[in-house]
């Protein structure tokens, strides 16, 4: 089995924290370069990249707000400028709002469908361009780019209090399968991986302590998750083993989405 990412390079939008952080730590340890996309947090970003580079890998940290168009040709155009291309794109920043949808104010819906669903538009438009005009080299990779999309089982589960992330991880979905439809002609693969409970900092207050064991009665695989086991999968959806994955949402979820309250007969 050979993961090898040699001689790419792969952009992770939102990495200075959780799944985003375990993406780009994963996906420089099987040689890619690696552009951590941060927000607000640079200190984590920074100490990734030196990490990486003190390793022997090859990284930098880039500010932008993947919910702007200016800030995303930033990234890119700055991924270009010390990488010189793009081979894989993660396209995993996202946020929660969450109030009962009597009580959502209009901020609340915008800004989580801005960066869970635009943001993700965003940053696969640049990257399909990118990957147009760099054009194929099977020698670096099978495919003439990969993008992946973090979704989540939210992508399928109705969530109640958290209507404008349910509906932002929905669009992720047809987002990934419409680019995929569109694009697949030019060897681009587009996948998504849709995480269940794992353990970052979007969720401690459930993950955690009695909230967290109560969380484990809908995980028919009896754990929580950790930020690796996405990072695995994004790895193996990056690399040349899944050239024939196309179109497609993996789901890491310990079975969640398996409607584990119907275990006892519903
Ligand atoms: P996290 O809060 O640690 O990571 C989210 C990252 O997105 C942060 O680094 C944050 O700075 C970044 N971000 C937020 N707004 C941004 C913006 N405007 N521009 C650029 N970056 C921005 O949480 P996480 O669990 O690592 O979440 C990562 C992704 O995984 C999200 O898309 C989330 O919806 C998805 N997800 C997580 C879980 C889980 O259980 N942790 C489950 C399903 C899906």
């Amino acid at each position: 089995m050979n993961l090898s990412l040699k001689n790419q390079v792969a952009l992770v939008t939102g990495a200075s924290s959780g799944l985003g952080y375990a993406c780009a730590e994963a996906l420089a340890r099987e040689e890619a370069a690696v552009v951590i996309n941060y927000h607000s947090q640079a200190e984590p970003a920074e100490e990734l990249a030196e990490k990486i580079r003190a390793g022997g890998g090859r990284a930098i940290a880039v500010k932008g707000d993947v919910s702007k168009e200016a800030d995303v040709d930033n990234l890119f155009a700055q991924t270009l400028a010390e990488f010189g291309r793009l081979d894989i794109l993660v396209a995993n920043s996202g946020l929660q709002k969450d109030a009962p949808s009597i009580e959502m104010t209009l901020e609340e819906w915008n800004t989580v469908l801005d960066v869970n669903l635009t943001g993700q538009f965003l940053c696969a438009r640049a990257a399909l361009r990118q990957f147009r005009d760099q054009g194929h080299s099977p020698e670096i990779s099978r495919a003439a780019g990969k993008i992946i999309h973090m979704s989540s089982v939210h992508q399928l589960i109705p969530w109640a209090g958290h209507v404008n992330y349910a509906a932002s991880k929905g669009g992720v979905d047809l987002l990934m399968k419409t680019l995929a439809q569109e694009v697949g002609e030019a060897r681009i693969r587009v996948n998504s991986v849709a995480p269940g409970a794992i353990a970052t900092a979007i969720n401690e207050e459930t993950t955690q302590g009695e909230a967290g064991k109560a969380l484990l009665k809908l995980i028919p695989y009896g754990r929580i998750g950790a930020a690796e086991d996405v990072a695995n999968a994004v790895v193996w959806l990056a690399s040349d083993l899944s050239d024939y994955v196309h179109g497609t949402t993996l789901f890491i979820d310990g079975g969640m989405s398996l409607y584990p309250g119907f275990r006892d007969n519903g």
